[in-house]
């Protein structure tokens, strides 16, 4: 029985080292993808299982090249240039693996992981590949200047348009093979257009075309834009096909808080945060409080601006929760800009997917939201801005918990001493609920 046993185990191993050196030698490279981004270019290669691989960088002239293990090519390399990528080529390598060279057309730097299968693709090995002579957060920061009407020296209020999703990530996909990633975009496009036609507003483009953006890149480019307001464009998809209707997200408190640890302990993020106020020189406890004021008060602007929208909305396409809705997404932390997330319709919905895809209906749907806007900074008007002087004589403010005098004062850029002045207060004490008139700014 004994002896059995162990024939029965020995067969067995042998089986499986059989197994194992078989799908060894089985890794195929069926495909490759490029997304060419302004800041990078990602290549996704299509693998039939997960690999060991190794990449290297070479100069003169500039290359990166990877080395797959147990790999064979089973297609045929696209040529021309893609991004900053001129050039693929593929050799055989100790007969058994597989090299890939990208002839690059700057010196980049590059990286790597694996991506496990999803709706869409298989398992892929992605190769992202970075500008080396760009320093992307100080380069973007400076990059747009707010722009000054020339006469008034008031400037347009900003709204940062975020395309959910893109390049290797689709997003939700609807019966008819619509996708995600593309029918945000077009609205996306759409909004912009409408809102630069409003007088003192303007719009720029987070994603601008099919590539993914890390989500904390996304905020990074809306405060380098110096955004008033981050929208994040997305659509539903549910199992049920007759979930419908459009919802508006703001983050919700748990995110929130837990956020405002993570922008103190990154200390490049700090300074400016707080309506310009510097937070080098303060110690921790106060840049906590700080932060966490700032954020409140972003938060507070948030859910007044997703009310607005969501109204507008209501007007043009059925709603799928009448209220704001809460939710931990990520794209929506920044502490300093108002940012709502915007689910335009279900793509599951095979009516709703039909409306995505129209022209007419992204028109209609942009229409709403740029009208939910208005209305939203009618009612907070922001101070330096041409939209609040057309629409402002004078501003008022209600008190609300955890807030100071000098706080407010410098949200809306007036002197403390004429804040106090216009509302003849003795001190600095004011109470929650207070209303403050808000002298124009100079
Ligand atoms: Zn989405």
């Amino acid at each position: 029985m004994t002896r059995t046993f162990l024939l029965m185990v020995s067969a067995l191993l042998a089986t499986i080292s059989v197994v194992s050196s078989v799908a060894a030698a089985q890794i195929d490279v069926t495909g490759v993808r490029a997304w060419p981004a302004p800041d990078h270019t990602r290549l996704v290669f299509e693998i039939s299982a997960p690999l060991e691989y190794k990449l290297f960088t070479l100069d003169g002239p500039e290359r990166i090249v990877i080395d797959l293990k147990d790999a064979r090519l089973r297609m045929s390399l696209p040529k021309g240039t893609v991004g900053f990528v001129d050039k693929l080529r593929s050799a055989e390598r100790n007969g058994t693996d597989l090299r890939i060279v990208l002839d690059t057309n700057k010196s980049v730097k590059a990286k790597t992981f694996l991506l496990v299968p999803n709706q869409t693709y298989g398992h892929r090995l992605v190769v992202d590949l970075y500008d080396k002579s760009a320093n992307s957060s100080s380069k973007v920061k400076n990059s747009r200047p707010v722009k000054q009407l020339a006469n008034s020296g008031l400037r347009d209020l900003v709204i940062a348009i975020d395309a959910g999703h893109g390049g290797e990530d689709p997003g939700a996909l609807g019966r008819k093979g619509t996708r995600e990633k593309d029918v945000v975009l077009q609205i996306a496009r759409v909004l912009k257009s409408k809102i630069d036609k409003q007088r003192g507003m303007k719009a720029v483009l987070i994603r601008k075309g099919d590539y993914y953006i890390n989500l904390r890149q996304r905020i990074t480019l809306a405060r380098a834009a110096k955004a008033d307001m981050f929208i994040s464009i997305h659509a539903d998809a549910f199992k049920d096909h007759r979930a419908k209707g459009a919802s508006v997200y703001v983050l919700s408190e748990r995110g929130a808080s837990s956020e405002a640890a993570t922008w103190l302990a990154r200390q490049e993020n700090q300074s400016d945060l707080v309506g310009g106020v510097s937070l080098d020189d303060k110690d921790p406890l106060t840049k906590q409080v700080l932060i966490d004021l700032s954020q409140h008060e972003t938060q507070n602007d948030s859910h007044s601006s997703a009310k607005e929208v969501l109204r507008a909305m209501g007007s043009v396409t059925r709603l799928h929760k009448k209220d704001v809705q809460q939710a931990g997404f990520l794209v929506l932390k920044s502490p300093d800009i108002p940012s709502i997330l915007i689910e335009t319709a279900y793509i599951s919905n095979p009516t709703e997917e039909q409306n995505l895809r129209s022209k007419a209906y992204q028109t209609k749907l942009a229409t709403a939201i740029v009208t939910g806007l208005k209305r939203y900074f009618a009612l907070s008007p922001q101070p330096g801005t041409l939209l609040a002087s057309v629409t402002q004589t004078s501003t008022s403010h209600t008190i609300s918990r955890g807030e100071t005098l000098s706080l407010i004062a410098n949200r809306y850029q007036v002197s403390l001493r004429n804040l106090r002045a216009t509302n003849k207060l003795a001190s600095d004490r004011i109470r929650v609920g207070q209303v403050l008139v808000i002298p124009r700014g100079t």
